[in-house]
């Protein structure tokens, strides 16, 4: 089974000694829910420097023999956040990690979380600051259509963004204060939480591999510069030793 590890995010084949299926039924005499099952399933991450536990119990109904589950949880880690670096500012991870927290539990507060981190975003990658996200996202397309936008912003990612505000209730309440609960189901949050995810990577983590990148390739430049003068003085040396 191919499986990424939530904790460390290394994609790796699960093997049958660090991976545990089991089941039970819930032996309770005659319940209106039918005869629940409870499934339980762990593995533990073959990363050395993770070995991490996830854990997820399913709750399952058997009719005519065939299982139907009504309720998964997982228990470790506790939210699906995918983990995120340093990079990216520390209340925008904070939202981000609560977002997914509560979006099984709390769709409504999921995507409030998730809205006030794309406006954060908004507000700290691309320096635009208006009363409302949807004038945001207004202005951020017109700084892309015009082509002074933030690098790293393409079209792509505010075409997707934009796409947010066509979504039922939440584009509906953009235009409105960030902090007014709209009525979402998960899916919703989910969408919202998937394109935190992909603007986390395409601003912040792509920036600071291009910063990285750059600061060799100077480290590089400034070590043959000093290379060069070295050189330069030792012939200098020999110059004036022959005098
Ligand atoms: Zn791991």
């Amino acid at each position: 089974m191919n499986w990424t590890c939530p904790y460390c995010d290394k994609a790796q084949t699960v093997t049958v000694a660090n991976h545990f299926k089991g089941q039970m039924l819930l032996d309770i005499g005659v319940s209106a829910s039918g005869p629940i099952h409870l499934q339980s399933e762990a593995i533990s991450c073959a990363n050395e420097d993770c070995r991490r536990a996830t854990v997820l119990v399913r709750l399952i109904n058997y009719k005519g023999g065939r299982g139907k589950t009504f309720l998964a949880r997982q228990l470790m880690p506790e939210s699906a956040a995918r983990p995120q670096p340093d990079c990216i500012p520390a209340a925008l991870r904070e939202d981000y990690a609560e977002a997914c927290l509560v979006r099984d539990l709390s769709p409504k507060a999921s995507a409030t979380l998730a809205r006030r981190c794309l406006q954060g975003m908004i507000r700290d990658f691309c320096g635009i600051s208006k009363p409302t996200l949807f004038k945001e996202i207004a202005a951020l397309k017109q700084q892309v259509d015009e082509g002074n936008a933030p690098r790293g912003v393409s079209i792509e990612s505010v075409e997707a963004i934009d796409y947010i505000r066509q979504i039922g209730n939440i584009g509906a309440h953009m235009e409105k204060d960030i902090n007014i609960i709209v009525d979402v189901d998960s899916d919703e949050a989910q969408v919202l939480i998937e394109l935190i995810e992909t603007l986390f990577d395409e601003w912040y983590v792509a920036r600071a591999r291009r910063e990285e990148r750059f600061a060799k390739v100077k480290q590089i430049a400034d070590e043959k510069a000093q290379q060069k003068l070295l050189a330069a003085s030792a012939v200098g040396d020999e110059a004036s030793s022959v005098d």
